[in-house]
């Protein structure tokens, strides 16, 4: 192992790969990422449903999703490697009116951004997504580019794409604490060895306040466990079966090997770092969706799985510099929506690093935003 780098990333879920890569493509040399599992992607990123949407309920991630959907589009072209983005669209269902005000709000802000959303009515709903049930739903928000990836095949694009360049991943190596002179970062101390550097980007995903805590700086994100199954193959999903999210419920399912992937945040969990697959919630999901699917009735389940959200108080990532530490960064608390912002993030975040100044400016999301009395930033769609 190396014993000096211009920058150590600490995680390789999909947020380092992506920093790491858009930092190697400007220029940066001697960038080293540590991942304390075997391989890259085993965190949250491994656990991802893969949606991808703009629409959010801050300008702030509005942006950020246009942006790396952008990015997602000219993956190939850009990293030289293969993606995979289905752009089937988003679509939320609105059962009440209360919602129905929000959501056109939502959709103007989102318009006025950049972002193709739509209004849909329920015969419309159907025609996309047959037997999803609509005899209670007034329309819906929909956004043709919206979709799903994979997340394994963007992370591993990323990563060969970094070494190509020459970035240096180490596995089954663990940061273990961080050096300081001062209030300037020196070095990254690892189960394998030291690696001296004035640069450490924090992407730890559910990880990123223990890496704080090395530094003594508080990072609230939190990890809170997230559930999902998938159906066997069913006969009637169409190529176009968009992602559809039920807002009155919060269950959300896309197409998935032939199936539905079915999903749902269970808002009571107590945070944790326990991936155990809990019955109980796997029940809880499958009401939801045999109430707006009945004909999942006729369904097997084929697999089922945990993850951890890594989640922040107000549902917003952490994104940039530290002020209290020089040299330390963070790409953290992306409260279930960090694979689908990953190719934004790591552009914004070599900008910063590399240029000075991001293309969008990210300091609504800064890290002192917890200390200073600033007008909140709020997410409400924060089902998925
Ligand atoms: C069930 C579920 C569904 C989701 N669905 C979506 C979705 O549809 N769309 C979406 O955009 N997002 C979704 N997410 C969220 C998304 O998966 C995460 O936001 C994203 O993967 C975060 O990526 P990351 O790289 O920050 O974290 P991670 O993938 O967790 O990567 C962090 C890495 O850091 C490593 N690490 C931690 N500590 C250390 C250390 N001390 N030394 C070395 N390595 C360390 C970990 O092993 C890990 O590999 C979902 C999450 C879950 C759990």
């Amino acid at each position: 192992m190396r014993n000096s780098a211009e920058c150590v990333i600490i995680g390789g879920g999909i947020i380092g790969a992506s920093v790491a890569f858009h930092l190697a493509k400007m220029g940066m040399k001697d960038i080293v990422i540590l991942e304390k599992e075997m391989f890259l992607g085993a965190g949250a990123t491994g656990k991802c449903a893969g949606g991808i949407r703009a629409q959010f309920s801050s300008e702030i991630n509005v942006k950020i999703s246009l942006l790396s959907e952008d990015l997602f589009e000219r993956f190939s072209e850009d990293t030289g490697e293969e993606g995979i983005f289905d752009q089937v669209g988003y679509c939320f269902l609105v059962t009440n009116h209360d919602d129905e005000q929000v959501f056109q709000g939502l959709m103007k802000m989102q318009q006025d951004l950049g972002a193709p959303v739509e209004w849909l009515k329920p015969d419309e709903i159907s025609d996309l997504a047959p037997n999803v049930r609509i005899d209670d739903v007034i329309g819906g928000t929909f956004c043709k580019k919206d979709g799903i990836g994979d997340p394994h095949v963007f992370t591993q694009g990323y990563v060969t794409a970094a070494r190509r360049l020459g970035v240096e991943i180490y596995e089954e190596t663990k940061a273990t604490g961080i050096e300081k002179n001062g209030d300037k970062v020196t070095s990254v101390v690892t189960d394998k060895g030291n690696i001296s550097t004035p640069l450490v980007i924090n992407c730890a995903g559910p990880h990123a306040k223990e890496i704080g805590e090395m530094v003594g700086v508080d990072i609230p994100v939190l990890p809170y466990k997230r559930q999902i199954s998938t159906t066997s193959p069913l006969s009637w999903i169409p190529e176009h079966f968009p992602m559809v999210v039920d807002i009155a419920s919060g269950l959300y399912c896309h197409k998935e090997s032939g199936g539905l992937l079915l999903g749902w945040a269970d808002k009571n969990t107590a945070p944790g770092f326990d991936q155990s697959l809990d019955p109980e919630y796997t029940d809880e999901i499958l009401m939801r969706a045999l109430d707006r699917i009945p004909i999942l009735e006729e369904a097997g389940i084929a697999t089922s799985w945990a993850g951890l959200y890594e989640t922040t108080p107000d549902h917003h990532a952490i994104l940039g510099k530290v002020p209290e530490v020089e040299g330390f960064l963070c790409a953290n608390g992306f409260s279930g929506h960090g694979f689908m912002h990953a190719p934004g993030v790591g552009q914004l975040m070599a900008e910063l690093i590399v240029k000075g100044e991001p293309s969008i400016d990210i300091s609504p999301l800064s890290i002192t935003r917890f200390a200073e009395e600033k007008e909140e930033i709020r997410e409400e769609q924060t089902v998925i």
